[in-house]
């Protein structure tokens, strides 16, 4: 098998379970390299620390799979995917979860998003889409799904040199498909919708607001299918207003206050959320509760002010438009957006709309995306939840 050895000074981080190797942290490679194959990896003093897939057409040259001796074939990615598994079960994620959380699950680079019976993949490396057979075969034979799609029309995939597609994985199947999340019923749109279809990763977060939004007149910007603000009318809102720059999103939205029989309570409005929370917080609007889950206001290091101004903008809105004594619940779901810089972005928003603000609750995202110390990129979601009154 093929040798890459390390330099000597990355040898702490790697050792320490970060699987990334960049291409200049490695001395040398021993053998053909072809992209997608498994090396065997090597410190710069000659212990072995493991076994990786490598692509020399990536910044990421290589990302290790395993510390251990073992054999890298289909069963490897049916124990691994299994360990997943049971890892969800045990902490009671049953019907929905994402089910592989890439690097958090020793799978670097894997997706897999599973709603009941469907499952959504994304092979986000060409290391990891040379195994998507396996995986494939694993998920059937630990699952005998309903279907199984594949989400890889991702911009990330072209780092690596793979095409972006979507697609059957298994027999094509109808890829509207209904989920229940925390007793409600949600349409998710496999082959259209955003991302895998749909946000797993603020299930938990969605149940915080159960008792602030009781008799409460709502406000949800960046709604989507309309989560957050059905779940508020679950929870016995007055009212809820969601509002989505996309009619597509808007009509899910509706589709799902429906399917809840919600939809006399909960109405959705295409705007961009921008232009109107600045209108009628100068109109003097005013709502008990109002939710922001924007998407990534940044994918890269060199945009992170840009983030940072865009957050403390929409929160400035959004806190002006708050009656004394209500809730701001508000997100942000970039990892480069650290979650101290998210709390000090929405303290200035307080201070410059001239409110005072205590802290609820400040959550991460749910716990079938595992966060693992060191390993930066799995701790992206913040939470918040903050009473908001006038000084
Ligand atoms: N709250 C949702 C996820 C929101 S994703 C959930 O829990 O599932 C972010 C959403 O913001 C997307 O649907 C996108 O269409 C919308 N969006 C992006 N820019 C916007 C803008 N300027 N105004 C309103 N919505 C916007």
């Amino acid at each position: 098998m093929t040798r890459l050895i390390l330099k000597k000074q990355i040898a702490p981080r790697i050792a320490n379970g970060h699987p990334w190797i960049y291409g200049n942290e490695v001395a040398r490679v021993e053998g053909p390299v072809e992209g997608g194959d498994i090396v065997e990896v090597f410190y710069g003093d000659g212990k072995p620390a493991g076994q990786a897939y490598i692509n020399p057409k990536s910044q990421i040259i290589a990302r290790l799979l395993t510390r251990k001796p073992e054999k890298i074939d289909e069963d490897f990615f049916h124990r691994r995917i299994l360990q997943a598994w049971q890892y969800r079960q045990k902490l009671g994620y049953i019907e929905n979860c994402r089910l592989v959380f890439g690097e958090a699950d020793l799978l670097p680079a894997l997706v897999i998003d599973k709603f009941n019976d469907y499952f959504v993949i994304q092979t986000l490396s060409l290391g990891m889409d040379r195994w998507k057979p396996a995986i494939v075969k694993a998920l059937e034979s630990i699952f005998s799904p309903k279907g199984i799609y594949e989400r890889n029309d991702v911009p990330v995939r072209e780092l690596e040199g793979l095409p972006q597609q979507k697609g059957f994985l298994s027999a094509p199947f109808d890829t509207n498909i209904l989920i229940t999340e925390n007793g409600l019923k949600f349409n998710v749109d496999i082959e259209n919708g955003q991302k895998t279809g749909y946000f797993l990763d603020q299930q938990d977060n969605r149940r915080a607001i159960q008792h602030i939004v009781k008799g409460a007149e709502v406000l949800g910007a960046f709604t989507y299918t309309g989560t957050f603000e059905i779940h508020a009318a679950h929870y016995g809102a007055r009212s809820v207003l969601g509002l989505d720059i996309s009619e597509n999103a808007v009509a899910q939205a509706n589709r799902n206050a429906a399917l809840n029989g919600l939809e006399k309570i909960c109405h959705f409005e295409a705007v961009n959320a921008f232009d109107v929370l600045k209108q009628w917080g100068k109109d003097g609007r005013q709502y008990d509760v109002v939710m922001l889950d924007p998407p990534a206001f940044t994918k890269s290091r060199e945009n992170i002010q840009k983030a940072v101004t865009g957050y403390k903008e929409i929160n400035l809105r959004g806190m002006k438009l708050i009656r004394n004594g209500g809730f701001l619940v508000t997100s942000s779901c970039t990892n480069l957006v650290h979650p101290e810089l998210f709390l000090q972005t929405i303290d200035a928003a307080a201070k410059d709309a001239k409110k005072r603000i205590r802290q609820v609750t400040f959550q991460a995202q749910s716990a079938d995306h595992p966060i693992i110390w060191g390993i930066e990129n799995t701790n992206y979601l913040k939470f918040l939840i903050v009473e908001v009154t006038d000084k």
